[in-house]
């Protein structure tokens, strides 16, 4: 059985391990030079800057990759938990370590607000009840039939999954702060925390369960730990060209057709790439029943995202690994990114120090980051030619006041990436960062299908789609991959 994989992202990897491990002749083909897709690695000056993925969750999905072939992990890759998780930063100054220290995290609730650690306590409780269906029970569901969902349906509304992970969390927790802070995480996936599903509320738990991780030497590491897997176990890596084609006659996958005019054939073909992109833009067959199109037509698209790497000649200790500041109007900011589609200056942003854990990922006596800003994809229209170095230039002006003095002398090394980058680099409808979002009308059924009903042959894993965005979202596509091929 011939099997070819478009796009090395944690999903493409993991579905090419995966099927190699059921003896298909695997062909993993990424455009890229380099493996990883948004994981990849930008290495400048003695600075390593991993891309994007920094939160290392539910890390036995990638070590499960590694026993497959009866392989040691930690022959590959070094996992180490983080103490403390993230360090929220409030529009007032005031700070919060969360953490997975129950009385550490109680203490702090109970400074804010004591009436509230009660309903953090029931909050949790129930996060797991959503954790046990959504993750442990559905994660690795083929929803390929309306079956499958009809007969979920009882259950999920049971969890309240009409609700959004903000309402959710507000029906528990009164102080503002809290509710900001125990309901961030749609934003780790691409969505709105006030229109997500509330099903997205098991992320909350699913890190309370695992812990949260760090790869040192970087996420990268995980990628090039991958990387040698692969080679070892015989799947062949052509990099550094893009699939122009993918070939089907009579709704049958053939193959695919490279950039350099090279045809390959297969059985199947799995897309790692964003399945939006892909059915625009790759297959051969262009005529899709009009339930489909309305499916394609109808889908919202997670925001975009400004991420600013930079690297300082100072050490900034007081910076912990993962910051989160909050702007003063977040609620008016996300609403102005994910549905007015327009820039607002009172920004929200995820700040990542990994030499606080890994001094490898800086020069001796230097500082590694990347900040993050959730912007409007490309929807908006924005000319990030133009915008870019405003942004830029704005977010340093807030670093410096919140938490980085004197920042912009200090900075030795740096470069951005707009939805531009995610648009044309890694060829995502309208440079989300996300693929599309994860409201309840675009999870599980309602997502582009891992197993696709316009060609037989042709798959889906990755971000767009089911279970959906972050390392273990796209680590548990290739497992669903795995029930259906
Ligand atoms: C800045 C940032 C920070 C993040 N932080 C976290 C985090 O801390 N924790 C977490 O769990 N998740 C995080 N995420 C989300 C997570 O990184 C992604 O959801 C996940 O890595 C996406 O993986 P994927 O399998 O969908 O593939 P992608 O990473 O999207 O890769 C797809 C690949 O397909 C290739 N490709 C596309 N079209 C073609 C073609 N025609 N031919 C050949 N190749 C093609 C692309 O070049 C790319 O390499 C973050 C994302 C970003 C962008």
């Amino acid at each position: 059985m011939k099997s070819i994989v478009i796009g090395s992202g944690f999903g493409g990897i993991a579905a090419a391990l995966r099927l190699k491990a059921k003896n298909h002749n695997v062909t993993l083909i990424e455009k890229h030079p380099d493996l990883g897709g948004r994981a990849r690695v930008f290495k400048k000056n003695g600075f390593t800057f991993d891309g994007g993925p920094t939160v290392i969750t539910a890390p036995y999905l990638i070590e499960e990759l590694f026993q497959l072939f009866n392989k040691k992990p930690e022959d590959y890759i070094e996992l180490t938990p983080l103490k403390i998780w993230y360090r929220f930063i409030f529009e007032d100054g005031k700070k919060f370590d969360y953490s997975g220290d129950e009385s550490q995290m109680k203490k702090q609730i109970k400074k804010i607000n004591e009436e509230d650690v009660k309903g953090y306590e029931e909050l949790v409780k129930f996060t797991k009840k959503i954790f046990d269906k959504g993750f442990t029970d559905l994660a690795d569901v083929p929803f390929d039939k309306p079956l499958v969902m009809m007969r979920q349906l009882p259950a999920l509304l049971k969890l309240k999954s009409y609700k959004s992970v903000y309402s959710l969390v507000s029906s528990y927790v009164k102080n503002e702060k809290l509710r900001r802070m125990l309901s961030m995480h749609p934003l780790l996936v691409g969505g709105n925390p006030f229109t997500t599903t509330s099903i997205y509320g098991l992320i909350l738990y699913l890190e309370k369960k695992w812990g949260i991780h760090y790869s040192m030497g970087g996420t990268g590491n995980i990628i090039n730990g991958l990387e040698k897997l692969m080679n070892e176990v015989g799947i062949e890596l052509i990099k550094g060209h893009e699939v122009t084609n993918v070939i089907s006659s009579n709704n049958k996958i053939k193959g695919v057709k490279l950039d350099n005019q090279t045809e390959i054939s297969a059985n199947n073909v799995i897309c790692n790439a964003d399945p939006p992109a892909v059915y625009e833009k790759l297959l051969t067959k262009k005529k899709f029943s009009t339930l489909f199109q309305w499916k394609q037509k109808r889908m919202e698209y997670s925001m975009g995202l400004f991420v600013y790497y930079f690297g300082t000649k100072k050490t900034y200790d007081n910076v912990e690994h993962h910051t989160i500041k909050f702007g003063n109007k977040y609620k008016e900011h996300l609403d102005d990114i994910f549905n007015k589609k327009k820039l607002n200056k009172d920004i929200s942003y995820y700040l990542h120090r990994p030499s606080a854990t890994d001094k490898s990922m800086a020069p001796k006596g230097h500082d590694c980051f990347y900040v993050l800003v959730p912007v409007p994809n490309n929807q908006s229209k924005i000319n990030w030619t133009i915008e870019g170095d405003k942004m830029k230039d704005l977010i340093i002006d807030k670093m410096e006041k919140a938490l980085l003095p004197n920042l912009r002398e200090n900075i030795v090394e740096d470069f951005f990436l707009t939805p531009d980058y995610f648009e044309n680099e890694l060829n995502t409808k309208y440079g989300s960062g996300f693929s599309i979002q994860p409201k309840f009308t675009q999870s599980a059924y309602f997502r582009f299908h891992n197993k696709s009903e316009i060609c037989e042959g042709l798959y889906f894993v990755g971000a767009g789609t089911h279970p959906g965005a972050g390392v273990p979202g796209v680590l548990s596509s290739a497992k669903v991959l795995d029930k259906i091929i």
